[in-house]
């Protein structure tokens, strides 16, 4: 603990307790908006990997991979991957040598990361590998389980993934109850690893990361650098401030974001959006994002229960709405939308193309214009879009999102800035060159400082808009010269 507090000392850094919520990172010195507040390589990481689709176990890449020779369980990209991770790799083979053939191939990667994380602890215990300030398993024995939280039937299956762990290591000291109080820890405490456009890859476990708490409106934003956790500041953040970040999607009403909170991380959220609950502008951004629409196409108004609890009354011009026409449609929406999701993943895009725009149409009818459920629908239908390459239909999606997102994120958000990306790039392949910079000039402006200015998918990013400045330069120029 002492080293680690030196190693964050030297960061502007401090780890702290409070009360009601344990332990927290607290800065001290002042960080601008866009600046690395930390960053870590995971204590043990894993992709995401399933039989129909593999990742490199380096550094997540997807393409040219080729197999573990002996195991025949892991996949690389190349020989530098292979050797980065052999120390690791090269116990995890042999114990992985040790089981029959079916157990091995079904091995999820949730035992792999508890069986990376022993092997890990194994390797910096017999000083094959250094272990740092940052780097050590008593980061790990130092995060929350809520052991005492957890329901009997997650406990179970707990238990049984212990097990399995201990057969795979079959190690004679190893103590089980600890497997699986460290797999109640992973759940709350690992991070889904993403790429830039926060597509996820895998799983990995930060130990100093995960002293940063969360909050609905938080002050720093976690992405990836392959592997490595960058946590990065969106807004100045002076001396003596806690470092916030994000656990969860967080365009939701206030109960939506409680309930995500409280089923997977099993703390009850009182940031400041949350201690705003049961007031009115909790109640009307609540009724906003998840609510219906005024029966009046004119009005913008948002709709509450009435006092019996039959109609749905406008706030804004009064008109009443039946609870019964209501749920007929959201039960018609319900429907439809099983089965759109269906043929979605089965890749089917004519035929989800056309179902998701009929869910839009109903949608339309139901929800408010800035609700989440619509938007989410509008994301789906966008996706769809881009895969039948129908750029036109695809702008006109990413646009709409583009005004929800604007109303449901702060300003420096990475999916505000990647949707004004998406749309650039939309309206670049449409010859819109204009309208190309000014949102290519809205992703960087976000995008920034949320993931920097160095990786490769900012340069990428930049160029883009370079071309697109020489091209609408270009056009200026020849249309003088028809004058
Ligand atoms: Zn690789
Ligand atoms: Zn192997
Ligand atoms: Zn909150
Ligand atoms: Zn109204």
């Amino acid at each position: 603990m002492e080293d680690l507090q030196s190693a964050l000392a030297a960061r502007g850094l401090t780890v702290s307790t409070l009360p009601e919520k344990g332990r927290c990172l607290v800065t001290t010195r002042d960080f601008s908006s866009g600046d690395v507040i930390i960053s870590q390589e995971p204590y043990a990481s894993v992709p995401n990997n399933s039989p129909v689709s593999s990742r490199c176990d380096g550094c997540f890449a997807s393409s040219n991979l080729k197999k573990c020779s002996a195991c025949q369980v892991v996949w690389y990209c190349g020989s530098t991957c292979q050797k980065s991770e052999w120390k690791l790799h090269r116990l995890e083979c042999q114990v992985l040598l040790g089981l029959d053939n079916d157990k091995r191939k079904s091995i999820t990667p949730s035992i792999r990361l508890m069986v990376k994380l022993y092997l890990r602890r194994k390797l910096q215990g017999d000083q094959a590998i250094p272990a740092t300030a940052t780097d050590n398993y008593s980061l790990v024995e130092a995060l929350v389980s809520h052991m005492s939280d957890i329901d009997e039937k997650q406990l179970v299956l707990y238990a049984q993934m212990a097990n399995l762990v201990n057969l795979i290591l079959q190690w004679p000291d190893i103590n089980i109850k600890e497997i699986a109080e460290n797999f109640s820890k992973l759940a709350c405490n690992a991070h889904t690893i993403c790429d830039s456009e926060l597509k996820p890859l895998g799983t990995g476990l930060y130990p100093v990361v995960s002293i940063i708490n969360h909050s609905c409106l938080p002050n720093s934003v976690l992405v990836f650098e392959e592997k490595m956790a960058v946590v990065r500041a969106v807004e100045p953040i002076p001396k003596g401030t806690e470092v916030l970040i994000s656990y969860i999607e967080t365009a939701g009403s206030t109960a939506t974001r409680q309930k995500a909170l409280k089923e997977q991380y099993l703390f009850t959220c009182t940031c400041s959006r949350c201690i705003k609950v049961g007031l009115k502008e909790d109640i009307q951004e609540n009724a906003i994002l998840e609510g219906y629409r005024c029966k009046n196409d004119m009005c913008k108004g948002f709709l509450l229960r009435d006092s019996d609890n039959k109609a749905f009354i406008c706030q804004q011009c009064g008109h009443v709405r039946d609870k019964e026409e209501i749920r007929k449609i959201a039960s018609e929406v319900k429907s439809l939308s099983d089965k759109a999701s269906i043929s979605l993943s089965s890749g089917n895009y004519l035929e989800a193309s056309s179902m998701y725009k009929t869910i839009e149409q109903l949608q339309m009818k139901l929800s408010h214009s800035l609700s989440v459920n619509l938007m989410r629908t509008r994301e789906t239908l966008l996706k769809i879009l881009m895969e039948l390459k129908d750029w036109r239909g695809a702008l006109h999606y990413c646009r709409l999102t583009i005004t929800v997102y604007q109303r449901v994120y702060p300003a420096i958000h990475p999916l505000l800035g990647l949707q004004y990306y998406t749309c650039g790039k939309l309206e670049w392949l449409l010859e819109e060159t204009e309208n190309a910079i000014e949102s290519l000039t809205k992703a960087i402006d976000i995008l920034r400082i949320t993931h920097g200015t160095n990786t490769p998918f900012i340069k990428e990013l930049l160029l883009k808009l370079e071309e697109a400045r020489a091209e609408a330069a270009y056009k200026t120029r020849s249309a003088k010269s028809w004058d």
